[in-house]
Formats: structure tokens, sequence, C-alpha cells
């Protein structure tokens, strides 16, 4: 009997043992983070000026790791540390086989018109991809908007064949890896040079934010920072039914109304209205020459938060008024995807006959120009 007694016993012992050791363990497995930087080797990325995106790219990532280091429980792992070529689909196996909880892809974008600027960050399209992805990038953009960068929103991008367009996302969906991919600002657009022009410094920023942002959304602590986000409030992002498709039509409202003209000064005030129920309104601009070429694209007011818009917009513009002007403004969607508003004529001598003959001469001519 006393045998039995201590038969149970020491099993108790090691039943209790083996019980501490498990959730012990479980509770100690650290969080695992893949950090890609964009591009390397013979794909440099864009280049402007004196800068090259791949090199970029590498400081903040180095930056991003050595800041993300400092938190408990996480390892840290770049797809690569030195400038190598690497494939798209390497990228995502590297994270595969490190077993990666998320993988952020890091970049920097350049438009072809050289007229765009701001943040954006991209997500997989489908399923908990998406939801974790979007829960995400919306910490991420408020990091960035912080320092004063306009958001330019949190995006899906779909190929012909309806999967991820961009590889980074298609692979790690494949491998059932979370991942985005964060376009931190423009390089050819003045608005968003002061904020990588200052040298390394403010790119190892990008890092530092880049990293606040995993903290937060995984609700990371840290010792050495003295830093708890173990309540951070992550907004859940429900998980979509299929896949979620940009906005590929343009605002259904673009109007605009003059409100004020001063002949003396130049002074034209612009109302526009504009809105876009399937995303949001981006940009604005303005034409003199009834549409035939716009002025660069300004920020359209979005006070409320970087997935929403306001609905109406105020401006001033200056008009040389020496012949008639045929104003015409337009918006553009989440997606870049433009409306043109309705034309209003400008005349600077009232002439109705004049007038007609002048706009027709006008629009003849930039006929001429553009066939
Ligand atoms: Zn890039």
């Amino acid at each position: 009997m006393k045998d039995i007694w201590k038969k149970i016993s020491v099993l108790l012992v090691l039943v209790t043992v083996f019980f501490f050791f498990s959730i012990h363990s479980k509770a100690e497995e650290p969080l695992i983070i893949v950090i890609d930087p964009g591009h390397g080797g013979e794909n440099l990325g864009a280049e402007y000026g004196s800068y090259t995106e791949k090199e970029m790219t590498m400081i903040v990532a180095k930056a991003m790791k050595e800041e993300l280091e400092k938190y408990d429980q996480v390892v840290v792992y770049l797809t690569h540390d030195v400038d190598m070529n690497m494939s798209i689909e390497q990228r995502a196996l590297f994270a595969k086989e490190k077993n990666a909880d998320f993988l952020f892809c890091l970049h920097f974008n350049m438009s072809v018109n050289h007229d765009l600027f701001g943040a954006e960050v991209w997500v997989p399209a489908g399923g908990e991809f998406y939801s974790k992805g979007y829960s995400f990038a919306q910490i991420e953009m408020s990091e960035l908007t912080s320092l004063g960068l306009y958001s330019r929103g949190i995006k899906t991008k779909l190929n012909d064949r309806g999967d991820n367009y961009y590889g980074i996302l298609r692979y790690c969906s494949g491998q059932q890896i979370p991942s985005v991919l964060i376009e931190h600002c423009h390089l050819d657009h003045a608005k968003d040079q002061d904020f990588y022009q200052q040298g390394d410094d403010q790119l190892k920023e990008f890092g530092r934010l880049d990293a606040t942002a995993v903290a937060k959304y995984f609700r990371l602590s840290s010792t050495s920072l003295g830093v708890d986000y173990s309540d951070y409030p992550v907004e859940e992002t429900p998980v979509p039914e299929g896949m979620v498709k940009p906005d590929k039509t343009e605002p259904e409202t673009c109007r605009i109304e003059v409100t004020n003209i001063n002949k003396e000064t130049g002074e034209v005030t612009v109302s526009m209205e504009a809105e876009d129920s399937d995303s949001y309104i981006l940009y604005y601009n303005y034409s003199l020459n009834g549409g035939a070429s716009y002025s660069m694209p300004d920020a359209w007011p979005r006070a409320k938060a970087w997935d929403q818009s306001d609905k109406d917009h105020s401006f001033t513009i200056y008009v040389p008024f020496d012949q008639p002007i045929i104003l015409q403004c337009g918006a553009s969607n989440g997606f870049d995807v433009w409306a043109e508003s309705n034309e209003i004529l400008l005349d600077p001598i009232e002439d109705p006959q004049r007038i007609k003959e002048e706009k027709e001469l006008l629009l003849r001519k930039f006929w001429l120009l553009w066939h």
C-alpha cells in the first residue's frame, strides 16, 4: 500500500513538472519576424538622383531589425543582409524555412510622371492574410502619417489572373505566411523628399518606426526600451469572403463652381465637390485649358482617416486673365483613377460672340495638339 502511494506521488510530481514545462515552453515560444529589404543585386529598384532604392531599403531593414530585437521574445531575420540577387519566391521560401509569423517587405516608391506623393501599404487580397495585413497596416500608416507623410492608403492589387499582383504577397500567402509591402514615400516628389534626404539617420528612423508598428501589432514589451504594448488596441479586420478588389471606377462625383473672381489679382476661388463611394478621394488638380494639361496633383482633404475623405474642398488658383480660360478640375480615387469635372469658361472681356469664337479656336488648337 505504502508503495502504491509512493508511486502515485512520484507520478503526480512528474505530471506537474511536465505540465509546467509544456506551458512554460509554449509561453516562451518566440515570435519570428522576417524583414525583406526590397530589391538587391542587379535589381536596383527606384533610382533618383544619388539615391538607389536597394541601398535605402537595406538601411531601413537593418535599423528595423536592430530596434525590433530590443523587444522581448522576438527573433528577427533579414531575407538578405548583403547586396545580392534574390528572387521574390526565394524570399518567401526563406520566411517559410524560418517558420515566420509575418514577413514585412520594405520599399520606396517613384511614379511614372513624377507627380504622386505619400506612403502606402499593400496587403494580400484574400482571407486571414488580408485581415492580418490590414490590421497591421493601420498601425503602420498611423506611424507614417504621424511623421507628416500623406497616406495613399492601405490597398490590394490583383494581376490579370485575379491573384495578388505583388509577388512577395502572392508567394507568402501561398506559403501561409502573413505579409505586407510598405512603400514608405516617393523619391521623386518634392513633398516627400524632406522625409528621406537628411542622411542615413533619417532612413533609420523609418526602420525604428516600422519596428514600433510591429511591436504594437504583436503587443510586445521591451525591458530595455521601457515600453509595454501588451494592451495596445489592435483593430481587428474581419476576414473577407473572396478577394478584396481594388477600386477601378472613377469617383462618381466631381463638380466645380467658381465662387469668387478677382480680375485684378488673378485670384479665382474654386469650390469643388468630389466623392467615391468605393474608396476615397486621394488627389485633385486643375486645368486652365479645358483638360489639355493639368497642374500637379495636390492632397485632397481627409481629416477623418486615411481610408476616408471629405466631400468638399475650396481652393484658390491664379489665372492670367489675358485670354479666355476653360477651367476644369480632376479628382482621383484611392487607386489613382481620375474623374474630370464640368468646364467653366472664365472670360476676360464681356463680349459673347468673341468669347464663343475664342473658345472654339482654343478647343481647335488643343484638338490639333492632341491628335
Ligand atoms: Zn521597390
